[in-house]
């Protein structure tokens, strides 16, 4: 549920009941539980203390023993000797179709092309991301219920600041498979300012530069008041620390005569070169001296690589890697109009920002250092965790952080029982939006107002939050008036709509709870209701248009006919009548739009001669009301 959810009036959690509410980042490369203990945010550990818990899974031919598959550090294990059953960087797959993968071919495992999402091929058969997301989900939720001895109420899982709603939506199926109640999505970028606790300054500008395993991601952040808004967000979903270790690789093979290997290397001895040179690179992070260097063997069916490399040939061997960041990171800031004497504190995420040469690069932009002291690898997982022990009511007096983005498009009733969209979905709260509405009859006084949610267009198809009225319109010609609308949205997830009559200031507004009492099943069904109705939508919506406009041409007729009949002759005025009788009939019944199009044409046209004397005579009365000396 992206907004905040509100207990009934006495059914709010009992305070002294502690629900187990953890974080869980699941990440391309790694991914980990925390949970606030003692009142501290903190990462769980495996049964052998370790914190990670590697995002792979190999699965397992049918009828082998245990329970059919590995994940995390057996199955990265498994990786060298088995790379087409086993399957790391899933996240690049989630909610995605084959061909929006980038560089889909170098993944060691097959990934056919299905309608909705792409699909891996293991012997143990087809698995969608979502299922193999849901073995690693799954895990950290023991992880977490034996850490506790208890259930888990619920998790907030984190996710990257530009996952589109079908990644979302997949993560959070993921949840579901893997039986956890996701109290809500968060971005990992928020997730990692709210564990250094950024929140509890008043204002600010933040950027996030998370290099992870696979992807570089870079976000502006701005805080306001307790809630952050992501302004701007740029990276590259193929720069990681993978890529790191090619270079590395590729510059030891280069020093040792061996590059023939990068092409005819058997893809085990491929995987034991990369893996090796992963431990080599981040054996160098360790390294406080440039010249002291790092000694490691590959060995391979072919023979053995020597890898020997001191942080300077590290430096120059990746340097193109580490500038590419930087100017992603400038064309986020420049993005978010914004420059980086703005930015009041940068924090480091991913494990790959252990890199002395990534934090040099970064604090050399920004001109002060990044904030470093929490562990890059888990900041994202400890922010979750704070959040989730929030919203699961744990920590009553808290600030509620709420920095998310609304489910559903809210809009309003216009004629015809149409919806005009004016927040659209996934806008990020708080927020406000505004758009001028005029009247439809002449002399009009007072506008019924009725706000929807939902992604389709006719009204009958959404959600009706409220109604209410402005009232007190001076009489004006249909058209005339200007009243705006506008929908505020703020932090709590609270809606109000005010109408404002711009003429004279007079103003109606309510308060509404946009998704209150919707469930994630309700809003997943809406959502898939607008994708496979859009057509017939489009076609309903394009009749009641013509509806629409047939009337308003009628309406504009009979109101030219009361005020300036004299001007036709009898015969003239029934031509009209029948012109009129034929749109109102074709309007009422037909159901295609450019036969109800081709009436209002017909009116229009016929009436033209009328509107032409119509404004022989105005001008003339315009004149008559004249001194001749001022013409
Ligand atoms: P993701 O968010 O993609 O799951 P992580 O944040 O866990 O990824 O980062 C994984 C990457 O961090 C790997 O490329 C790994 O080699 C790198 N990494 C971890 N520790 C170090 C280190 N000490 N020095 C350099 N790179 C490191
Ligand atoms: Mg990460």
């Amino acid at each position: 549920m992206a907004l905040l959810q509100i207990s009934e009036p006495g059914q709010s959690p009992d305070p002294h009941q502690r629900r187990i509410a953890v974080g869980i980042d699941l990440g391309t490369t790694h991914s980990l539980v925390a949970a606030v203990r003692n009142g501290v945010a903190e990462c769980l550990p495996d049964e052998q203390g370790r914190h990670i818990l590697p995002s792979v899974v190999r699965y397992l031919p049918p009828g082998s023993a245990g329970a059919g598959r590995q994940i995390g550090f057996d199955a990265l294990a498994a990786q060298v000797s088995d790379p087409a059953n086993t399957f790391s960087s899933i996240k690049r797959l989630m909610g995605r179709k084959r061909a929006d993968v980038v560089q889909v071919d170098q993944l060691p495992y097959t990934v056919l092309d299905r309608p909705g999402m792409a699909t891996v091929v293991s012997v143990a058969g087809e698995k969608t991301p979502v299922e193999v997301s849901a073995e690693i989900l799954a895990t950290l939720r023991f992880r977490a219920e034996d850490t506790f001895d208890d259930d888990l109420f619920g998790a907030v899982i984190t996710v990257p600041a530009y996952f589109d709603d079908a990644q979302r939506q997949a993560t959070k199926d993921a949840a579901k498979l893997a039986g956890i109640h996701v109290l809500r999505l968060i971005n990992e970028p928020t997730a990692a300012a709210i564990a250094y606790g950024l929140d509890h300054a008043s204002e600010g500008v933040f950027a996030v530069y998370d290099l992870g395993g696979g992807t570089f991601d870079i976000s502006i952040l701005r805080l306001t008041r307790g809630v952050f808004e992501v302004v701007s967000t740029g990276g590259d979903s193929a720069l990681g620390g993978d890529d790191y270790d090619r270079a590395l690789l590729t510059w030891v093979l280069t020093q040792t005569g061996q590059t023939e290997l990068m092409n005819t290397a058997t893809p085990a001895d491929r995987a034991v070169l990369l893996h090796t040179a992963r431990q080599v690179k981040e054996a160098l992070s360790a390294c406080q001296d440039e010249k002291q260097t790092v000694a490691f063997d590959a060995m391979l069916s072919s023979g053995e690589v020597h890898f020997d490399v001191n942080p300077s040939n590290f430096a120059d061997a990746t340097a193109p890697l580490t500038a590419r960041t930087m100017v992603a990171v400038r064309k986020a800031l420049r993005d978010a109009g914004l420059t980086k004497a703005d930015v009041q504190g940068v924090v480091l995420v991913g494990g790959s920002t252990r890199m002395p040469v990534v934090q040099r690069a970064v604090a050399d932009y920004f001109a002060q250092a990044p904030l470093t002291n929490l562990n890059p690898d888990e900041v994202v997982a400890l922010g979750a965790a704070i959040q989730a022990n929030q919203l699961a009511g744990n920590n009553p007096d808290g600030d509620l952080l709420l920095l998310d983005v609304i489910p559903l498009s809210l809009g309003i009733e216009t004629m015809g029982g149409l919806v005009e969209r004016i927040v659209p979905r996934n806008s990020t709260i708080p927020t406000a939006l505004a758009q001028d509405f005029t009247t439809y009859k002449d002399g009009q006084t007072a506008l019924a107002l009725h706000v929807v949610q939902g992604e389709r267009d006719l009204v009958a198809d959404c959600r009706s939050l409220a109604r209410f009225e402005l009232r007190g319109i001076p009489p004006m010609a249909a058209g005339a008036a200007r009243i705006r609308v506008t929908f505020t949205i703020d932090a709590d997830g609270l809606l109000s709509v005010s109408a404002k009559e711009q003429g004279t200031g007079i103003e109606a507004r309510i308060d509404v709870k946009p998704s209150y009492g919707l469930s994630d099943e309700q809003i997943a069904r809406m959502l898939q209701d607008s994708f496979t109705t859009a057509q017939a939508d489009m076609q309903a919506r394009a009749v009641v248009e013509a509806r629409v406009d047939a009337d308003r041409m009628i309406e504009a007729t009979l109101s030219a006919l009361r005020a300036d009949a004299d001007l036709l002759s009898a015969e003239e005025q029934a031509d009209i009548a029948r012109l009129m009788d034929t749109a109102r009939q074709v309007a009422s019944t037909s159901q295609v739009a450019a036969d109800i199009e081709a009436a209002t044409q017909a009116l229009a046209k016929g009436t033209e001669p009328f509107a032409a004397l119509r404004m022989n005579r105005g001008i003339s009365r315009a004149l008559a009301g004249t001194r001749i000396d001022a013409i």
